[in-house]
């Protein structure tokens, strides 16, 4: 998966190889898709959502450019993979699922395969968490409309990043954000944002 899907299409971040390389993927989809885990594609996880594509969850931290010390929000945490990515990537990830079952399980797994500095919270996580902000990073695994929510800019650090997908003109856009300046990374598909 690492050298197929991910360095020989541009994720060059050997830290972010590193990650990649070591969590195990399989645990986080359902056992009867074990043997499909590391494909290059996304994966049904129940509550009609799914797990990113690897080459995704990559790219995403990527553009997060993490060195070690950071704080860190993801908002869909869905199988809590990509959480666990981030946690080898930075000092604290805080994560939230508006769907409570799928939350709980994350947490479960996640905690039974060690990560410990990860924080599973069941909620609206379009609305951020301010007692917890300001985040380094924001990382949002499902497409606004239009802009990203504005409580989520409000909680980034000076100089933070923000990577979202983003519905516009018809069109589904990787974008990344970062003082002030935005920028479109890769044309995506993931499942809505919900805002309740
Ligand atoms: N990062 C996940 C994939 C996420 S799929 C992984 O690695 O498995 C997108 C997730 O975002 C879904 O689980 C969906 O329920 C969740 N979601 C959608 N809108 C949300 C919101 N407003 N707050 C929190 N989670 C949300």
């Amino acid at each position: 998966m690492v050298q197929r899907q991910l360095e020989r299409r541009g994720i060059d971040d050997r830290r972010v190889l590193d990650a990649m390389a070591r969590v195990p993927r399989e645990r986080f989809v359902a056992e009867a898709d074990r043997d499909r885990a590391y494909r290059d594609g996304a994966l049904r996880i129940g509550e009609g959502q799914t797990i990113s594509q690897p080459w995704i969850v990559a790219c995403m931290a990527m553009l997060l450019q993490l060195r070690g010390g950071e704080r860190v929000l993801e908002v869909g945490t869905g199988s809590g993979y990509a959480a666990a990515v981030l946690s080898r990537l930075c000092d604290r990830v805080i994560t939230v699922e508006r769907h409570p079952a799928l939350a709980e399980r994350a947490k479960q797994l996640l905690r039974g395969l060690g990560y410990a500095n990860v924080d599973v919270r069941a909620g609206d996580g379009s609305l951020g968490v301010p007692e917890e902000a300001p985040f380094d990073g924001i990382s949002v695994t499902a497409s606004a409309a239009g802009e990203p929510p504005a409580a989520l800019f409000e909680q980034l650090a000076p100089g933070g990043t923000l990577v979202c997908p983003v519905n516009r003109d018809g069109r589904e856009l990787l974008m990344r954000f970062r003082e002030g300046e935005e920028k479109a990374v890769v044309p995506v598909r993931f499942v809505p944002l919900v805002e309740d």
